[in-house]
Protein backbone atom coordinates (compact mmCIF):
# COMPACT_ATOMS: atom_id res chain seq x y z
CA UNK A 1 0.00 0.00 0.00
CA UNK A 2 1.41 3.48 -0.61
CA UNK A 3 1.80 5.60 2.40
CA UNK A 4 -0.37 8.91 2.65
CA UNK A 5 0.81 12.17 4.70
CA UNK A 6 -1.01 13.40 7.08
CA UNK A 7 -1.49 16.65 5.62
CA UNK A 8 -3.19 14.49 2.88
CA UNK A 9 -5.51 12.54 4.93
CA UNK A 10 -6.66 15.78 6.81
CA UNK A 11 -7.17 17.63 3.72
CA UNK A 12 -9.38 15.41 1.31
CA UNK A 13 -9.97 12.71 3.48
CA UNK A 14 -11.70 9.88 1.81
CA UNK A 15 -13.92 8.25 4.63
CA UNK A 16 -13.61 4.32 4.87
CA UNK A 17 -10.75 3.77 2.30
CA UNK A 18 -7.71 1.67 4.11
CA UNK A 19 -4.75 3.82 4.87
CA UNK A 20 -1.21 3.29 5.79
CA UNK A 21 0.49 6.58 7.69
CA UNK A 22 4.08 6.13 8.84
CA UNK A 23 5.20 9.03 11.87
CA UNK A 24 6.25 10.37 14.95
CA UNK A 25 4.53 9.47 18.11
CA UNK A 26 3.06 12.76 19.93
CA UNK A 27 1.45 11.05 23.01
CA UNK A 28 -0.77 8.19 23.71
CA UNK A 29 -3.53 8.05 26.06
CA UNK A 30 -6.43 5.76 26.80
CA UNK A 31 -7.39 2.94 29.12
CA UNK A 32 -7.29 -0.98 29.05
CA UNK A 33 -9.97 -0.90 26.24
CA UNK A 34 -8.60 1.54 23.94
CA UNK A 35 -5.81 3.56 23.09
CA UNK A 36 -5.73 7.01 21.81
CA UNK A 37 -1.72 7.56 19.45
CA UNK A 38 -1.43 11.18 18.23
CA UNK A 39 0.51 10.63 15.21
CA UNK A 40 2.97 13.15 13.20
CA UNK A 41 5.00 12.88 10.42
CA UNK A 42 5.68 16.21 9.46
CA UNK A 43 3.95 17.28 6.53
CA UNK A 44 1.68 19.56 8.52
CA UNK A 45 1.91 21.35 12.24
CA UNK A 46 -1.70 19.35 13.07
CA UNK A 47 -1.53 14.99 14.36
CA UNK A 48 -3.66 12.21 13.20
CA UNK A 49 -5.18 9.98 15.69
CA UNK A 50 -4.94 6.64 15.60
CA UNK A 51 -7.47 4.50 17.60
CA UNK A 52 -6.19 0.96 18.76
CA UNK A 53 -9.09 -0.99 19.72
CA UNK A 54 -7.02 -3.15 22.99
CA UNK A 55 -9.13 -6.47 22.07
CA UNK A 56 -6.94 -6.31 18.47
CA UNK A 57 -3.68 -5.35 20.08
CA UNK A 58 -1.51 -6.75 23.31
CA UNK A 59 -0.32 -4.98 25.95
CA UNK A 60 3.16 -5.61 25.41
CA UNK A 61 2.86 -4.46 21.67
CA UNK A 62 1.22 -0.98 22.36
CA UNK A 63 4.07 -0.78 25.47
CA UNK A 64 7.02 0.28 23.26
CA UNK A 65 4.45 3.01 21.43
CA UNK A 66 5.30 5.94 23.34
CA UNK A 67 6.54 9.66 22.88
CA UNK A 68 9.26 9.78 19.90
CA UNK A 69 8.29 6.68 18.78
CA UNK A 70 8.59 5.73 15.39
CA UNK A 71 5.69 3.98 13.83
CA UNK A 72 4.10 2.83 10.73
CA UNK A 73 0.03 2.50 10.78
CA UNK A 74 -2.96 0.58 8.70
CA UNK A 75 -6.20 1.10 9.24
CA UNK A 76 -9.70 2.54 8.34
CA UNK A 77 -10.36 6.22 7.76
CA UNK A 78 -13.18 7.18 9.74
CA UNK A 79 -15.05 10.53 11.22
CA UNK A 80 -14.29 11.03 14.39
CA UNK A 81 -16.33 10.83 17.27
CA UNK A 82 -14.05 12.91 19.19
CA UNK A 83 -13.18 16.41 19.65
CA UNK A 84 -10.92 18.56 17.94
CA UNK A 85 -10.18 16.54 14.72
CA UNK A 86 -12.90 15.34 11.87
CA UNK A 87 -11.11 12.14 10.79
CA UNK A 88 -9.20 9.43 12.67
CA UNK A 89 -7.62 6.58 11.60
CA UNK A 90 -8.94 2.13 13.48
CA UNK A 91 -5.72 0.70 13.35
CA UNK A 92 -5.36 -2.63 12.11
CA UNK A 93 -2.09 -2.98 12.29
CA UNK A 94 1.21 -1.38 13.81
CA UNK A 95 4.42 -1.51 12.79
CA UNK A 96 7.15 0.01 15.43
CA UNK A 97 10.41 1.20 13.74
CA UNK A 98 12.09 3.02 16.35
CA UNK A 99 11.56 2.48 20.12
CA UNK A 100 12.08 5.77 22.18
CA UNK A 101 13.40 5.35 25.65
CA UNK A 102 11.37 7.78 27.92
CA UNK A 103 14.07 7.56 30.60
CA UNK A 104 16.63 9.10 28.20
CA UNK A 105 14.71 11.21 25.22
CA UNK A 106 15.24 15.09 26.33
CA UNK A 107 12.02 16.25 24.66
CA UNK A 108 8.95 14.26 26.79
CA UNK A 109 8.53 17.02 28.60
CA UNK A 110 6.88 20.11 27.21
CA UNK A 111 7.90 24.02 27.85
CA UNK A 112 11.44 23.45 27.29
CA UNK A 113 13.55 26.74 26.87
CA UNK A 114 14.68 28.18 23.37
CA UNK A 115 17.99 27.22 25.29
CA UNK A 116 17.71 24.24 25.78
CA UNK A 117 16.57 23.09 22.48
CA UNK A 118 19.34 24.82 21.00
CA UNK A 119 21.62 22.22 22.70
CA UNK A 120 19.45 19.54 21.27
CA UNK A 121 19.01 20.86 17.67
CA UNK A 122 19.47 17.17 16.33
CA UNK A 123 15.84 16.82 17.58
CA UNK A 124 14.11 19.81 17.94
CA UNK A 125 12.55 19.55 14.49
CA UNK A 126 10.30 16.99 16.64
CA UNK A 127 8.65 19.97 18.93
CA UNK A 128 5.42 21.82 17.28
CA UNK A 129 7.38 24.92 17.43
CA UNK A 130 10.83 24.07 14.72
CA UNK A 131 8.52 22.04 12.67
CA UNK A 132 6.07 25.49 11.87
CA UNK A 133 9.21 27.34 11.96
CA UNK A 134 11.17 24.99 9.32
CA UNK A 135 8.09 24.24 7.02
CA UNK A 136 7.90 28.55 6.65
CA UNK A 137 11.18 28.41 6.12
CA UNK A 138 11.12 25.79 2.96
CA UNK A 139 8.21 27.90 2.04
CA UNK A 140 9.68 31.61 1.95
CA UNK A 141 12.75 29.97 -0.11
CA UNK A 142 10.80 28.85 -2.59
CA UNK A 143 8.42 31.81 -2.59
CA UNK A 144 11.37 33.79 -3.27
CA UNK A 145 12.39 31.80 -6.05
CA UNK A 146 8.92 32.11 -7.33
CA UNK A 147 8.61 36.03 -7.25
CA UNK A 148 11.67 36.09 -8.97
CA UNK A 149 11.53 33.64 -11.40
CA UNK A 150 8.11 35.03 -12.34
CA UNK A 151 9.34 38.22 -13.00
CA UNK A 152 11.98 37.29 -15.76
CA UNK A 153 14.85 37.21 -12.79
CA UNK A 154 17.62 34.81 -13.19
CA UNK A 155 19.11 32.82 -10.55
CA UNK A 156 22.94 33.41 -10.76
CA UNK A 157 25.71 31.47 -8.46
CA UNK A 158 28.42 33.72 -7.07
CA UNK A 159 31.27 32.36 -5.55
CA UNK A 160 31.30 31.14 -1.81
CA UNK A 161 34.96 31.05 -1.67
CA UNK A 162 36.90 34.61 -3.18
CA UNK A 163 39.81 35.95 -3.61
CA UNK A 164 38.80 40.01 -3.13
CA UNK A 165 38.34 41.64 0.05
CA UNK A 166 37.22 44.41 -1.03
CA UNK A 167 33.64 44.36 -0.41
CA UNK A 168 34.17 45.96 2.95
CA UNK A 169 30.98 44.29 4.13
CA UNK A 170 32.52 42.47 7.48
CA UNK A 171 35.09 40.16 8.56
CA UNK A 172 36.06 37.18 6.30
CA UNK A 173 36.68 33.88 7.80
CA UNK A 174 40.04 32.76 5.80
CA UNK A 175 39.88 29.98 3.53
CA UNK A 176 43.57 27.80 3.30
CA UNK A 177 45.11 24.85 3.13
CA UNK A 178 48.67 25.50 4.56
CA UNK A 179 49.19 23.99 7.35
CA UNK A 180 48.61 26.50 10.70
CA UNK A 181 51.80 25.12 12.95
CA UNK A 182 53.88 25.41 10.10
CA UNK A 183 53.40 27.39 7.12
CA UNK A 184 55.71 28.48 3.91
CA UNK A 185 57.15 31.91 4.37
CA UNK A 186 59.33 34.06 2.17
CA UNK A 187 62.29 36.04 2.36
CA UNK A 188 60.55 38.49 4.69
CA UNK A 189 59.16 35.72 6.62
CA UNK A 190 55.99 36.27 6.36
CA UNK A 191 53.17 33.83 4.97
CA UNK A 192 53.97 32.57 1.76
CA UNK A 193 50.17 32.83 -0.47
CA UNK A 194 51.33 31.81 -3.40
CA UNK A 195 52.11 28.39 -1.90
CA UNK A 196 48.58 28.16 -1.07
CA UNK A 197 45.85 26.52 -3.20
CA UNK A 198 44.42 28.97 -4.85
CA UNK A 199 48.36 30.72 -5.29
CA UNK A 200 47.14 33.85 -2.67
CA UNK A 201 44.71 34.48 0.36
CA UNK A 202 41.36 33.45 -0.30
CA UNK A 203 38.17 33.97 1.80
CA UNK A 204 34.45 32.98 2.46
CA UNK A 205 32.08 35.12 0.84
CA UNK A 206 30.27 38.36 2.53
CA UNK A 207 28.10 39.61 0.23
CA UNK A 208 27.58 38.25 -3.99
CA UNK A 209 26.94 41.80 -4.83
CA UNK A 210 30.24 42.58 -6.38
CA UNK A 211 29.71 39.51 -8.79
CA UNK A 212 26.03 39.81 -9.48
CA UNK A 213 26.60 42.98 -10.53
CA UNK A 214 28.86 41.50 -13.32
CA UNK A 215 25.59 39.18 -14.19
CA UNK A 216 22.75 42.50 -14.33
CA UNK A 217 24.88 44.37 -16.71
CA UNK A 218 24.29 41.38 -19.41
CA UNK A 219 21.45 39.48 -18.10
CA UNK A 220 19.50 42.62 -16.86
CA UNK A 221 18.36 41.40 -13.67
CA UNK A 222 19.73 38.26 -11.75
CA UNK A 223 19.80 37.31 -8.08
CA UNK A 224 21.53 35.42 -5.51
CA UNK A 225 20.28 33.23 -2.80
CA UNK A 226 23.12 31.82 -1.15
CA UNK A 227 25.39 31.23 1.99
CA UNK A 228 27.37 34.30 3.06
CA UNK A 229 29.68 34.09 6.17
CA UNK A 230 30.80 37.05 8.55
CA UNK A 231 33.43 36.43 11.42
CA UNK A 232 32.17 39.55 13.59
CA UNK A 233 32.06 38.16 16.83
CA UNK A 234 28.92 39.79 17.53
CA UNK A 235 26.80 38.24 19.82
CA UNK A 236 23.39 39.63 18.75
CA UNK A 237 19.84 37.94 18.65
CA UNK A 238 19.89 39.34 14.97
CA UNK A 239 23.29 38.13 13.65
CA UNK A 240 25.36 34.91 12.55
CA UNK A 241 28.85 33.88 11.44
CA UNK A 242 26.61 31.91 8.69
CA UNK A 243 23.50 32.80 7.07
CA UNK A 244 21.87 33.21 3.98
CA UNK A 245 21.00 36.07 1.67
CA UNK A 246 19.15 36.91 -1.34
CA UNK A 247 20.67 39.96 -3.33
CA UNK A 248 18.89 41.22 -6.55
CA UNK A 249 20.93 43.24 -8.73
CA UNK A 250 19.13 45.07 -11.54
CA UNK A 251 20.42 47.03 -15.19
CA UNK A 252 18.91 50.08 -15.46
CA UNK A 253 16.82 50.77 -11.70
CA UNK A 254 17.40 53.54 -9.85
CA UNK A 255 16.91 53.79 -6.39
CA UNK A 256 13.64 54.57 -6.58
CA UNK A 257 13.06 51.62 -8.65
CA UNK A 258 15.13 49.86 -5.84
CA UNK A 259 12.77 50.72 -3.09
CA UNK A 260 9.63 49.70 -4.87
CA UNK A 261 10.93 46.44 -5.48
CA UNK A 262 11.97 45.67 -2.29
CA UNK A 263 8.81 47.02 -0.68
CA UNK A 264 6.47 44.84 -3.30
CA UNK A 265 9.15 41.71 -2.47
CA UNK A 266 8.75 41.70 1.01
CA UNK A 267 5.23 42.12 1.04
CA UNK A 268 4.87 38.94 -1.46
CA UNK A 269 6.79 37.13 1.07
CA UNK A 270 4.60 38.08 3.78
CA UNK A 271 1.12 37.57 1.44
CA UNK A 272 2.81 33.91 0.37
CA UNK A 273 2.86 32.95 4.07
CA UNK A 274 -0.37 34.23 5.38
CA UNK A 275 -1.88 31.95 1.86
CA UNK A 276 0.21 29.22 2.28
CA UNK A 277 1.17 28.57 6.06
CA UNK A 278 -1.75 29.73 7.45
CA UNK A 279 -1.80 26.67 10.02
CA UNK A 280 1.65 27.05 11.37
CA UNK A 281 1.27 30.77 11.67
CA UNK A 282 -1.59 30.15 13.47
CA UNK A 283 0.08 27.79 15.93
CA UNK A 284 3.23 30.70 16.11
CA UNK A 285 0.73 33.26 16.78
CA UNK A 286 -1.30 31.45 19.59
CA UNK A 287 2.33 29.81 21.11
CA UNK A 288 5.21 31.94 20.22
CA UNK A 289 4.19 36.00 19.84
CA UNK A 290 0.37 36.85 20.31
CA UNK A 291 0.70 40.02 18.07
CA UNK A 292 2.50 37.77 15.08
CA UNK A 293 -1.19 37.49 12.10
CA UNK A 294 -2.01 41.43 13.04
CA UNK A 295 1.52 42.28 12.44
CA UNK A 296 1.97 40.55 8.84
CA UNK A 297 -1.32 42.02 8.27
CA UNK A 298 -0.78 45.03 9.30
CA UNK A 299 2.73 44.98 6.83
CA UNK A 300 1.24 44.16 3.67
CA UNK A 301 -1.35 46.84 3.83
CA UNK A 302 0.65 49.89 4.93
CA UNK A 303 3.20 51.53 2.59
CA UNK A 304 6.83 51.93 4.06
CA UNK A 305 7.83 55.12 4.91
CA UNK A 306 10.19 56.52 3.16
CA UNK A 307 12.29 59.53 4.29
CA UNK A 308 16.21 60.36 4.19
CA UNK A 309 19.00 59.74 6.72
CA UNK A 310 18.96 63.20 7.67
CA UNK A 311 15.22 64.07 8.17
CA UNK A 312 15.68 60.50 10.56
CA UNK A 313 18.47 62.51 12.80
CA UNK A 314 16.47 65.02 13.13
CA UNK A 315 13.77 62.90 14.63
CA UNK A 316 16.19 61.01 16.75
CA UNK A 317 17.59 64.31 18.33
CA UNK A 318 14.48 65.59 19.14
CA UNK A 319 13.21 62.51 20.68
CA UNK A 320 13.06 62.69 24.02
CA UNK A 321 14.94 59.67 25.26
CA UNK A 322 17.89 58.61 26.55
CA UNK A 323 20.56 56.67 23.87
CA UNK A 324 22.78 53.91 24.88
CA UNK A 325 24.54 54.78 21.49
CA UNK A 326 24.98 58.24 20.37
CA UNK A 327 22.55 60.12 17.57
CA UNK A 328 24.64 62.76 15.22
CA UNK A 329 24.60 63.33 11.60
CA UNK A 330 27.43 61.32 10.18
CA UNK A 331 27.32 58.44 13.07
CA UNK A 332 25.70 54.94 11.87
CA UNK A 333 22.19 54.29 13.19
CA UNK A 334 22.26 51.40 15.89
CA UNK A 335 19.19 48.71 16.05
CA UNK A 336 18.18 51.31 19.04
CA UNK A 337 17.36 54.26 17.00
CA UNK A 338 16.16 51.74 14.02
CA UNK A 339 13.57 50.09 16.26
CA UNK A 340 12.73 53.22 17.44
CA UNK A 341 11.70 55.15 14.45
CA UNK A 342 9.97 51.55 13.12
CA UNK A 343 7.88 50.53 16.19
CA UNK A 344 7.45 54.10 18.42
CA UNK A 345 7.58 57.27 15.61
CA UNK A 346 6.33 55.56 12.42
CA UNK A 347 5.10 52.20 13.85
CA UNK A 348 5.86 50.88 10.43
CA UNK A 349 8.31 49.63 8.07
CA UNK A 350 10.93 52.74 6.99
CA UNK A 351 13.33 53.04 3.96
CA UNK A 352 15.87 55.02 5.06
CA UNK A 353 18.04 56.99 1.71
CA UNK A 354 20.87 58.89 1.40
CA UNK A 355 23.60 58.13 4.11
CA UNK A 356 26.08 59.68 4.60
CA UNK A 357 29.08 58.15 2.43
CA UNK A 358 31.42 57.69 5.25
CA UNK A 359 29.39 54.92 6.58
CA UNK A 360 28.32 53.24 3.42
CA UNK A 361 30.55 50.88 1.25
CA UNK A 362 32.67 52.72 -1.80
CA UNK A 363 30.33 50.87 -4.43
CA UNK A 364 27.28 53.48 -3.95
CA UNK A 365 26.21 56.14 -6.13
CA UNK A 366 27.55 59.40 -5.07
CA UNK A 367 25.02 62.25 -4.37
CA UNK A 368 25.62 65.97 -6.14
CA UNK A 369 25.81 67.17 -2.36
CA UNK A 370 29.14 65.37 -2.15
CA UNK A 371 28.52 63.74 1.47
CA UNK A 372 25.80 61.68 0.58
CA UNK A 373 25.36 58.05 -1.18
CA UNK A 374 21.85 56.79 -2.87
CA UNK A 375 21.92 53.98 0.08
CA UNK A 376 19.08 51.99 1.31
CA UNK A 377 18.01 50.61 4.27
CA UNK A 378 14.68 48.79 4.98
CA UNK A 379 13.57 49.16 8.82
CA UNK A 380 11.36 46.30 10.35
CA UNK A 381 9.69 46.23 13.59
CA UNK A 382 10.66 43.86 16.33
CA UNK A 383 14.04 43.41 13.49
CA UNK A 384 16.01 46.74 12.74
CA UNK A 385 18.11 46.44 9.58
CA UNK A 386 16.16 43.46 7.04
CA UNK A 387 18.15 44.95 4.26
CA UNK A 388 20.62 47.05 2.91
CA UNK A 389 21.03 48.32 -0.65
CA UNK A 390 21.81 51.11 -2.91
CA UNK A 391 22.38 52.10 -6.32
CA UNK A 392 25.71 51.44 -7.48
CA UNK A 393 28.38 54.18 -8.63
CA UNK A 394 28.17 53.56 -12.33
CA UNK A 395 30.64 55.84 -13.80
CA UNK A 396 34.28 55.19 -13.64
CA UNK A 397 36.02 58.06 -12.73
CA UNK A 398 34.04 58.68 -9.86
CA UNK A 399 33.99 54.93 -8.90
CA UNK A 400 37.89 55.46 -8.68
CA UNK A 401 38.13 58.26 -7.10
CA UNK A 402 36.50 56.93 -3.87
CA UNK A 403 38.55 53.85 -4.19
CA UNK A 404 41.47 55.61 -4.20
CA UNK A 405 40.29 57.83 -1.32
CA UNK A 406 39.29 54.78 0.87
CA UNK A 407 43.03 53.37 0.10
CA UNK A 408 41.00 49.89 -1.32
CA UNK A 409 43.20 47.57 -3.18
CA UNK A 410 42.47 48.56 -6.83
CA UNK A 411 44.42 45.86 -8.67
CA UNK A 412 42.20 43.61 -6.75
CA UNK A 413 38.91 44.95 -8.38
CA UNK A 414 40.26 45.29 -11.90
CA UNK A 415 36.84 43.09 -12.90
CA UNK A 416 34.73 45.32 -11.17
CA UNK A 417 36.39 48.35 -12.47
CA UNK A 418 35.72 47.03 -16.41
CA UNK A 419 31.92 46.82 -16.50
CA UNK A 420 32.25 50.37 -15.85
CA UNK A 421 34.61 51.31 -18.55
CA UNK A 422 32.72 49.06 -21.31
CA UNK A 423 29.17 49.73 -21.72
CA UNK A 424 28.56 51.13 -18.26
CA UNK A 425 24.72 51.36 -16.98
CA UNK A 426 23.07 53.26 -13.97
CA UNK A 427 21.71 49.67 -11.69
CA UNK A 428 21.05 49.38 -8.65
CA UNK A 429 20.35 46.04 -6.10
CA UNK A 430 20.26 45.09 -2.52
CA UNK A 431 20.54 42.33 0.20
CA UNK A 432 17.65 41.08 2.23
CA UNK A 433 18.87 38.25 5.33
CA UNK A 434 17.24 35.62 4.66
CA UNK A 435 16.97 34.50 8.77
CA UNK A 436 16.08 38.26 9.13
CA UNK A 437 13.13 37.26 7.61
CA UNK A 438 12.09 34.50 9.16
CA UNK A 439 12.69 35.68 12.18
CA UNK A 440 9.62 38.86 11.03
CA UNK A 441 7.55 35.99 9.54
CA UNK A 442 7.53 33.76 12.39
CA UNK A 443 7.86 35.79 15.59
CA UNK A 444 10.93 33.93 16.69
CA UNK A 445 13.20 36.52 19.06
CA UNK A 446 16.57 34.95 18.19
CA UNK A 447 17.98 34.28 15.02
CA UNK A 448 19.91 31.06 16.15
CA UNK A 449 16.41 29.45 16.17
CA UNK A 450 15.17 30.40 12.58
CA UNK A 451 18.11 28.61 11.25
CA UNK A 452 18.66 24.79 11.51
CA UNK A 453 22.15 24.83 13.05
CA UNK A 454 23.12 27.99 13.84
CA UNK A 455 27.05 29.03 13.25
CA UNK A 456 27.95 31.76 16.52
CA UNK A 457 31.11 32.91 17.87
CA UNK A 458 32.31 30.04 20.11
CA UNK A 459 29.43 27.37 18.27
CA UNK A 460 29.40 25.08 15.91
CA UNK A 461 27.88 21.99 17.12
CA UNK A 462 26.26 19.48 14.64
P1 LIG B 1 23.87 44.99 10.56
O1 LIG B 1 24.14 46.46 10.56
O2 LIG B 1 22.51 44.60 11.06
O3 LIG B 1 24.99 44.18 11.15
P2 LIG B 1 24.88 45.06 7.88
O4 LIG B 1 24.62 46.48 7.57
O5 LIG B 1 26.25 44.62 8.23
O6 LIG B 1 23.86 44.56 9.01
P3 LIG B 1 24.55 44.31 5.10
O7 LIG B 1 26.00 44.19 4.80
O8 LIG B 1 23.83 45.51 4.62
O9 LIG B 1 24.34 44.16 6.68
O10 LIG B 1 23.83 42.94 4.68
C1 LIG B 1 22.54 42.89 4.08
C2 LIG B 1 21.54 42.19 4.97
O11 LIG B 1 22.04 40.94 5.43
C3 LIG B 1 21.20 42.94 6.24
O12 LIG B 1 20.23 43.90 5.99
C4 LIG B 1 20.71 41.84 7.14
O13 LIG B 1 19.35 41.52 6.84
C5 LIG B 1 21.56 40.66 6.73
N1 LIG B 1 22.68 40.44 7.64
C6 LIG B 1 23.83 41.14 7.72
N2 LIG B 1 24.67 40.64 8.62
C7 LIG B 1 24.05 39.55 9.14
C8 LIG B 1 24.43 38.57 10.12
N3 LIG B 1 25.62 38.61 10.72
N4 LIG B 1 23.54 37.58 10.39
C9 LIG B 1 22.35 37.53 9.77
N5 LIG B 1 21.94 38.42 8.84
C10 LIG B 1 22.78 39.42 8.52
MN1 LIG C 1 23.47 47.26 5.93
Amino acid sequence: MERKKVKELLSGPVIGEEVLVKGWVRTRRGNKNISFIALNDGSTINNIQVVADMSRFDESQLRDITTGACIAVTGILVESQGQGQNVEINANSIELYGKCDQETYPLQKKGHSMEFLREHAHLRFRTNTFSAVFRIRHAMAFAIHKYFNDKGFFYLHTPIITGSDAEGAGEMFRVTTLEPGNPPRNEQGEIDYTRDFFGKPTNLTVSGQLEGELGALALGEIYTFGPTFRAENSNTPRHLAEFWMIEPEMAFYDLKDNMDLAEDFLKYLIRYALDNCSDDLKFLNSMIDKGLLERLNFVVSNEFVRLTYTEAVGILTSASRKWEFPVGWGRDLQAEHERYLVEEHFKRPVILINYPKEIKAFYMKQNDDGKTVKAMDVLFPGIGEIIGGSQREEDYGKLMNRIQELGLPEKDLWWYLETRKFGTAPHSGFGLGFERMILFMTGMSNIRDVIPFPRTPRNAEF
